[in-house]
């Protein structure tokens, strides 16, 4: 899948706005999902599951 589309928060479904402060990074456990997390919710260290394979970290 290459479809081009807008980023969203996983934990918040924020949409992530490009000029935003933002972390991403592939899952660690299956790595065929990319975990987005917009600032607030990596500042309130909320975590983050993977809709994947359901892998759950801080
Ligand atoms: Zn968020
Ligand atoms: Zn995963």
């Amino acid at each position: 899948m290459s479809e081009l589309k807008v980023p969203t928060c996983i934990w918040c479904g924020k949409t992530i706005i490009p000029t935003e402060y933002f972390v991403k990074f592939p899952c660690p456990n299956c790595g065929g999902v990319t975990i987005t997390r917009c600032e607030r919710c990596r500042k309130f260290g909320r975590p983050y599951k993977c809709p994947k394979c359901g892998f759950v970290g801080p």
